[in-house]
């Protein structure tokens, strides 16, 4: 769950990026977040990851109040939430299965769950055949799907996608969003950034369109298409 309460965030320059934001998003929601270049949405990305805090208002994210939360408590927040970027973020040296049980290792997962967990989610993601692969052995649309499953690893309540569809072709941009659904129909939560309106459109949804800082809109829009 995600709510954000009368939230501000100004800039050390100077530069205000959100004013005054409420917006909540109910666990179990999808919902696209668009809005032209410079309006604030990577601002509010960093705010729920808390890589920054807010400078007035609440951010409250999966049950943390971000405002006063402890450094020590930090990983274990963002552990509950899978990040996904338009560039992959894939390690190079490191094959398909690596960098899913990186995510793992970190956390200490035993050898036992991580044998059992990678294969999971590699075979959710329809990959089942590509984990002893490098990433630039598999393609564009591939790499996004390793994302979604490195995202997916440490069965977050929270998926961010940033821009998710930016860097592959559009039938595979479409297959990525249902991928998202997808996973979002088995229980995470799902904000996915884009500035593909045609997306938007072919799926409808919850769309939260950013400008200037503020929310314009915050509504239903239906999809043209049946999934
Ligand atoms: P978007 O992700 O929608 O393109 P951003 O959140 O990046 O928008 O930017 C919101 C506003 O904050 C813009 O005016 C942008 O120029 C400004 N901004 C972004 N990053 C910084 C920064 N590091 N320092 C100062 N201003 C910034």
């Amino acid at each position: 769950m995600i709510d954000l309460v009368n939230v501000s965030f100004d800039y050390e320059n100077g530069t205000t990026a959100l004013k005054d934001v409420n917006l909540k998003i109910n666990s179990g929601e999808f919902a696209f977040v668009v809005g032209s270049s410079g309006a604030g949405k990577s601002s509010m990305l960093k705010l729920l990851l808390r890589e920054t805090i807010a400078t007035t208002g609440k951010v409250i994210v999966n049950g943390y109040n971000l405002t006063n939360l402890k450094n020590k408590e930090i990983p274990k927040f963002r552990r509950s939430i899978g990040v996904v970027f338009q560039d992959f973020r894939l390690i190079p040296s490191m094959t398909v299965f690596d960098n899913i049980a990186f995510s793992l290792r970190v956390t200490d997962a035993s050898v036992r769950f991580i044998r059992n967990r990678v294969p999971y989610v590699l075979d959710l993601m329809g990959l089942a055949d590509k984990a002893r692969r490098y990433p630039n052995e598999i393609s564009g649309g591939e790499q996004q799907r390793v994302a979604l499953a490195r995202a997916l690893v440490n069965d977050p309540t929270l998926i961010i996608a940033d821009e998710p569809t930016g860097n592959v072709d559009p039938e595979l941009a479409y297959e990525i969003v249902e991928l998202l659904k997808e996973i979002n129909s088995c229980g995470p939560t799902v904000l996915m950034v884009t500035h593909e309106h045609d997306l938007v459109r072919q799926f409808g949804g919850r769309t939260i369109n950013i400008e200037n800082g503020t929310i314009a809109f915050d509504g239903y829009i239906g999809g043209t298409d049946e999934s």
